[in-house]
Parts: C-alpha cells; structure tokens; sequence
C-alpha cells in the first residue's frame, strides 16, 4: 500500500476499467481514496480492476456509463449516488479525474461531421457536464483533473479533430481552475504522449521498428507507461497540489522538446 496520503477522500475516475485510467485508479487506491471508475462497456475489464484493488488491499467499485451522449453525465451522477453511500456515508466527491477519451484518426479531407460530433461528444461535451453535475458534490478543497494530450499543442494533421479537443479540454481547465480557486479547488490538465495501452497496440505492441520510433520521440527514450501518467495524476490529487491550479502538466516524457 501506499502512503494513504488520500485516506477519507473519494475520487471518480471514468475510463478507470483499462490503460491509463486503470493505472490511475490503482493508484489513487492505493494512496487509500474510495475509487469509483466508470467503464463504457467492458464489463470484465472493470471487475478485474475493482477486484486487484481489492486484493491490494484498497477500496473501489465500477459503474458502467457510456459517454457520449447528451444527458450521460447525469445518468453517471445518478448512479454514483446510488452506489457511493454504501461504502462512503453522506457520500459526495473529492477528485473528479476525466480521463475517459477516445482517438479518432482522420486528417481535414477525410473528416465527417459524425465522426467530430463523436470525439467532441466524448471528449469535451463529456467532462464539461460531469464537471456541472460533479460540483453540485465535490467538497471545497477538491480536484479536477483532466486528461488532456500532448496533441493539443502539435500539429498533428492526421488526428485533426482529436488534437482540437484536447486543445477544448485544456481551456477548459483554465476557466474552472479561475472560477472554483475560491473554493480551494484546483483544475489542472495532463497531457501524456504516446502511451502503451489499447489505443496504440494496433501499430505500437510487437512491432519492434514502431516502438523504437515511438521511444525516440521522447527525450527519456521510451514509450510510457499507464504508471507514468497515474503518477502524476497522483501527485495532483494530493495535498502537495494545493498551490498548482490552471496548468497543463506534462507527462510525455520530453517529447518535441
Ligand atoms: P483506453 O486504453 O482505450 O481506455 C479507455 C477507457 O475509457 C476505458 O475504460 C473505456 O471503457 C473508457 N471509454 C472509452 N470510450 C468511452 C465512452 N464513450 N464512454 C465511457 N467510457 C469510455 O484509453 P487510454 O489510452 O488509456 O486513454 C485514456 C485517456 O488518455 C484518453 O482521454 C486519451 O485521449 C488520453 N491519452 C492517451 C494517450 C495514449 O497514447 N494512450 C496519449 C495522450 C492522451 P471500456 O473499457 O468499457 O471501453
């Protein structure tokens, strides 16, 4: 276990059921926050999580709420409540991470207005109605933290429209962290580079010449890891945050430097 530097707290994590929102919600786990990860639709994937932070000694529970489309945020919320109290009475939030996301690859010719309305839908309309909903909970004190990329600050023509919502997430997290510093809450965003998860196993996992190019995109020269994203996302959530507001923290490991 770790240093139960988040004893009493309760954080959200959507997307916790795979990648880098598994690895976050084991680690804020083990710093011994009350987990609830929101998974879209693998199942088992979620119980798996649910039942290693159990085995590790920590507490978590898994609700499934897709993403994406309009009144998802409250449905998300509603289920919270509902599940919440039996672990943590009188209930409410801490930590809201964002961190459910989905890449789509397509350069300016090939993008459908589907296909934008469906990044920005899971995105960005997402977090910004699970924060609304998230405030009338989260205690004076709290975290939001988004899950942002370091896209949002490349070009990178070929993922167009993804890119732009991240760039959308990250402004995002500047007007809460202006609007809710009153209330000794503080938003920031992270940006990971390229990550080993589901994402990029299609080009990335046993393709040795694509892995050793993703690795020497970044100044540490490797990809990263899940961990190395939840780390920070960690460090964040906890007290030592408290002075870090509005801010885009890198986690790519030094690419494009
Ligand atoms: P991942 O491995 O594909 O996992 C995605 C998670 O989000 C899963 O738990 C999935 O649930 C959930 N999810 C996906 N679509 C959803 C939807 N429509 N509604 C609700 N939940 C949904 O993704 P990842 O690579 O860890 O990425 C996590 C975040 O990091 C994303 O915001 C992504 O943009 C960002 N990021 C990733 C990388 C990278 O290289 N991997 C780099 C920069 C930024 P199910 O298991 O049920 O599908």
């Amino acid at each position: 276990m770790g240093t139960q530097r988040l004893q009493d707290k309760t954080a959200l994590v959507t997307g916790g059921s795979r990648g880098i929102g598994r690895a976050i919600a084991e680690r804020l786990a083990a710093d011994g926050a009350l987990v609830v990860l929101t998974y879209a639709s693998d199942e088992t994937a979620a119980r798996e999580v649910v039942e290693r932070i159990g085995k590790d000694g920590g507490r978590a529970l898994a609700l499934r709420a897709g993403l994406g489309r309009h009144g998802d945020a409250a449905h998300l919320w509603e289920a919270f409540d509902a599940r919440v109290v039996e672990h943590a009475p009188g209930g409410g939030v801490d930590i809201i991470v964002n961190n459910a996301g989905i890449a789509r690859s397509a350069d300016l010719p090939a993008l459908t207005e589907e296909g934008f309305d469906e990044v920005f839908a899971v995105n960005v309309r997402a977090p910004f109605f699970i924060v609304q909903e998230g405030l009338k909970r989260l205690r004076d004190g709290g975290r939001i933290i988004n899950v942002s990329s370091g896209a949002a600050h490349l070009a990178m023509p070929e993922a167009i429209a993804y890119g732009a919502t991240k760039s959308a997430l990250d402004n995002f997290t500047l007007n809460l962290a202006k609007s809710l510093g009153p209330r000794g809450i503080t938003a920031n965003s992270v940006a990971p580079g390229i990550i080993d998860t589901d994402v990029n196993a299609g080009w990335l996992r046993g393709n040795a010449q694509a892995e050793a190019h993703a690795a020497s995109l970044a100044a540490l020269g490797r990809v990263g890891q899940p961990h190395d994203v939840a780390d920070v996302v960690a460090f964040l959530a906890s007290h030592d945050a408290r002075w870090v507001t509005g801010r885009v923290i890198d986690a790519t490991g030094g690419s494009g430097l």
